[in-house]
């Protein structure tokens, strides 16, 4: 599998994008390059995950077409990569695990800010070494359509002030784009209309190899 991303990026501070990204959405391509911009970062990679340990039966696509579809999806934006990093794996990888090993790439020197939507927030104590993730890299919460604000006040019992102040440092007020994956797929398999929904490359590519039909609904 090809990895579009040249890994030694100069750019002092890079965003990483993870998600099963099954399929990519404008959502996604929105809030990445409205997270781009907040941060000052050069470059937002997307990093699709291999299976996520947290959602049973997805992803639906392989991650060859997932890839692909990601790789359409941001052709146009010079800021926006994908790498395979994750997919190369044997096993799903820890979200910790990827911002060291692009902060060793980067060098020390290099800011890593990982990005995840609002829905994440609920699940984030269940993250692997969630206080090392906190301390190693700049976890930023993006508003999403659909979720409250990002609020971070519960978890002051568990990480301590802080982090919860770091994490409301990094909170990114991204556009509300009302879209997700799972009513891409949804609407797919009715044969409703998804064209807002997605890039049209994503859009004739998953119509070309079958992806997301009845069957998968
Ligand atoms: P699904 O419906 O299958 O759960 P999804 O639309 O949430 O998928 P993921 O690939 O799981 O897409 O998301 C990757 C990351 O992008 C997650 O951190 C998620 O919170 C975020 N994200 C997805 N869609 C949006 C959106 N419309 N606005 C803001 N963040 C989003």
């Amino acid at each position: 599998m090809p990895v579009s991303f040249d890994y030694m990026v100069t750019s002092k501070r890079t965003a990483l994008f993870g998600g099963t990204f099954d399929p990519v959405h404008v959502g996604h391509t929105v809030v990445a390059a409205a997270a781009a911009e907040h941060i000052g970062a050069e470059k937002v990679i997307f990093i699709p995950a291999k299976r996520s340990p947290l959602k049973d039966n997805l992803p639906r696509a392989s991650d060859v077409d997932r890839f692909n579809m990601i790789s359409l999806a941001i052709e146009d934006d010079e800021k926006f990569g994908v790498s395979d990093c994750e997919l190369k794996r044997q096993s799903p990888s820890f979200t910790l695990d990827s911002v060291r090993r692009f902060q060793a790439e980067l060098g020390g020197k290099a800011s890593i800010f990982w990005l995840i939507g609002a829905d994440g927030i609920s699940e984030l104590s269940r993250w692997y070494k969630i206080e090392e993730l906190i301390d190693e890299c700049s976890l930023s919460v993006m508003y999403r359509a659909g979720f409250e604000k990002p609020d971070f006040e519960k978890f002051l019992p568990l990480w301590g002030r802080r982090r919860v102040e770091k994490l409301r440092e990094n909170i990114i007020p991204t556009p509300l784009v009302d879209v997700s994956s799972t009513q891409v797929r949804q609407r797919l398999a009715s044969g409703l209309d998804v064209a807002q929904m997605l890039h049209p490359k994503v859009l004739i590519y998953i119509r070309e190899n079958n992806l997301y039909g009845l069957s998968t609904k």
